[in-house]
């Protein structure tokens, strides 16, 4: 599937629009506008409660929009039917959450070759790529461990694998090193934006840590519900 083509001849790989979203009489999305392009790594900051989570979840196609589009690969999201746009994110979005999120009842291989058994991967194949990931990843050695028997650095670790298992075009991660050390966010980040910049996927990174936009190619600010600024970050010079 390939995007519509525009003036230029290209097409972000996702464009987000006027979002709104309300909760209650919250406006935490507030006619935010956000674009992402292939392989990109664009971090997303700003304060706490500015909107940055409800962006990042709007723009996985995870929330309703209230206003708004998003268009990823020349496809409405929002007009989607749902079983499309659960297809559609199983396929080309992988996710990296603050805690992980492993199913604690699986081993971290299994939780790893999940996506892909889900997809019809037989065990055997899917688990070999789990592996492989993991040692990327630098944790095969607790393939065979439990989520709750591993540290907080390895089960992040874990999580990143996961995300990438399935070969997706766009990563979402939420506070990625937000529940790990300095030591072990830092290699968490090398280790995900190392991932991806091999593979071809962009990557949003929703943080409010400088040291975690530093391995971005641009930085955009939310505040009260908007998308205020974007800087290009000039090689080099993080
Ligand atoms: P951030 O990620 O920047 O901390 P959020 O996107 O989580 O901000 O929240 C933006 C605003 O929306 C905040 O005022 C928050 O309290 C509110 N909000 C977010 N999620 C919900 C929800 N599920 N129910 C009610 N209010 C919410």
């Amino acid at each position: 599937m390939s995007g519509a083509n525009t003036a230029e001849g290209t097409e972000a790989l996702l464009t987000a629009t006027r979002l709104r979203k309300y909760f209650g009489s919250t406006a935490a999305l507030n006619g935010a506008d956000f674009t992402i392009d292939s392989g990109e790594v664009v971090a997303v900051m700003g304060p706490s409660g500015s909107g940055k989570s409800t962006l990042l979840h709007c723009l996985a196609g995870i929330l309703d929009l209230d206003g708004g589009t998003v268009r990823y690969d020349g496809h409405e999201l929002s007009a989607l039917p749902d079983t499309e746009r659960s297809r559609l994110r199983r396929s080309d979005f992988g996710f990296v959450f603050q805690f992980g999120q492993l199913v604690p009842e699986l081993t971290c291989v299994e939780n790893v070759a999940l996506s892909l058994r889900l997809a019809g991967v037989a065990r055997r194949r899917a688990e070999s790529s789990a592996t492989e990931w993991m040692a990327r990843l630098e944790v095969d050695d607790v393939r065979d461990k439990r989520p709750g028997q591993v540290s907080g650095g390895q089960r992040q670790r874990v999580a990143i694998a996961r995300a990438l298992v399935a070969g997706p075009r766009l990563i979402f991660a939420d506070e990625p090193t937000g529940a790990l050390d300095s030591l072990n966010g830092e290699r968490a980040m090398e280790l995900l934006t190392g991932a991806a910049r091999d593979t071809g996927a962009a990557v949003v990174l929703v943080t409010h840590d400088v040291r975690v936009a530093a391995y971005s190619d641009r930085e955009v600010v939310v505040r009260d519900g908007q998308v205020l600024d974007t800087t290009a970050r000039i090689a080099g010079t993080t």
